[in-house]
């Protein structure tokens, strides 16, 4: 699949669920949302009926995501059947690793490939505060058991916050060094001005590599396939890796693959616009395969050449980062 300015569409990132068992100040209003009702959900049959036309249009991974994935009951079951798609599209999951410990053994034998584990801090009273729940400990059981099933490299996704968690960037770094995990430090995006996080402000990438190499030369690794738009390094002698993803102001429109896929079954094909595709009336009034993938094909012709947020052009998408996928 090209789109109109010829990047190749090979990465579907699929939203099961909008809720989710954490209230992240950046993500999500302290009293949570009103979820999508049962009805406005896709169901399996329907995520599985859009995953297999993506695929058969050339997806070659699908990441599943939310609100947090794995609160969604049948999510094993699902990730299985995904995994056997014709086509074997290659499988991804990322969690804020919550419930992780108890399932991550059963999503390796299912057929998942990798797992992304989204973690902010390292300290139990930081974590209360920026997620408002308690949690970190099952977070840590839950890589260390990403690790034991073999859903490697396991990745840990941190947002680095100025005056929030940006004197943690080290201990972050530090992981690397015992674990064979690879630390991906990626910059908030600021879409949602309902949320009083909006004002919060990012690291700048260039600024997160300076304080890195307060542990050391970094040395560069080469791009890996599953690292999409990460600059990678290792820290000497680490077994793990690090990750550089300035994902506001490095501009990676130019080699963007990606198509997203809300849980209420819409198609967007930028995470900062607001162009959508509605699959249901295809998906709920008896339409056919080839009407799902001509809406697949136009959400892919819609996409934008590149993202605007920063600009005074920039209108914030109308959901928040749960209701997208991230
Ligand atoms: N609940 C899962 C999780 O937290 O990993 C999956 C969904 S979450 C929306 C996906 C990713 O989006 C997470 O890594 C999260 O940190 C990130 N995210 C949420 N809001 C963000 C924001 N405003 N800027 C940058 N990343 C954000
Ligand atoms: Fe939940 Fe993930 Fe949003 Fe945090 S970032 S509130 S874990 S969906």
């Amino acid at each position: 699949m090209l789109d109109p300015y010829g990047r190749s569409i090979e990465y579907l990132r699929l939203s099961i669920t909008d809720r989710c068992n954490l209230r992240c100040r950046y993500c999500m209003p302290e009293e949570g949302v009103l979820p999508l009702g049962h009805a406005a959900i896709l169901s399996y049959e329907e995520l599985l009926r859009v995953a297999r036309a993506s695929v058969a249009l050339g997806i070659r991974k699908i990441r599943v995501t939310g609100g947090e994935p794995l609160v969604r009951r049948g999510v094993v079951e699902f990730i299985a059947r995904l995994a056997a798609l014709p086509g074997a599209p290659e499988i991804a999951l990322t969690t804020n690793g919550l419930l992780l410990a108890e399932s991550a053994e059963a999503l390796k034998a299912a057929g998942l490939r990798r797992v992304n584990v989204s973690l902010d801090t390292l300290r139990p009273e930081r974590f209360l505060a920026l997620t408002r729940r308690e949690g970190l400990e099952r977070v840590f059981a839950g890589l260390a058991a990403a690790e034991a099933a073999g859903l490697a490299p396991v990745k840990v996704n941190v947002i680095p916050l100025q005056g929030v968690n940006d004197d943690e960037l080290l201990d972050f770094a530090r992981l690397t060094l015992f674990h064979p995990w690879e630390v991906r430090f990626i910059e908030f995006m600021p879409i949602s001005p309902d949320l009083e996080s909006h004002n919060m402000t990012r690291v700048p990438m260039a600024e997160v590599e300076r304080r890195l190499q307060e542990l050391g030369a970094l040395e560069p690794l080469p791009r890996s396939e599953s690292a999409g738009p990460a600059r990678r390094f290792r820290l000497p002698g680490a077994r793990g890796s690090l990750g550089l993803i300035p994902a506001v102001s490095g501009h990676f429109c130019p080699e963007c693959n990606r198509l997203r896929v809300t849980a209420d079954g819409r198609v967007r094909g930028c995470l900062f616009g607001n162009q959508e595709v509605d699959l249901k009336p295809v998906l709920r009034g008896d339409g056919s395969d080839e009407a799902l993938v001509a809406l697949l094909q136009a959400a892919v012709c819609a996409k934008p050449e590149r993202h605007v947020i920063g600009t005074p052009e920039f209108k914030a998408p109308s959901r928040r980062m749960h209701g997208i996928g991230g």
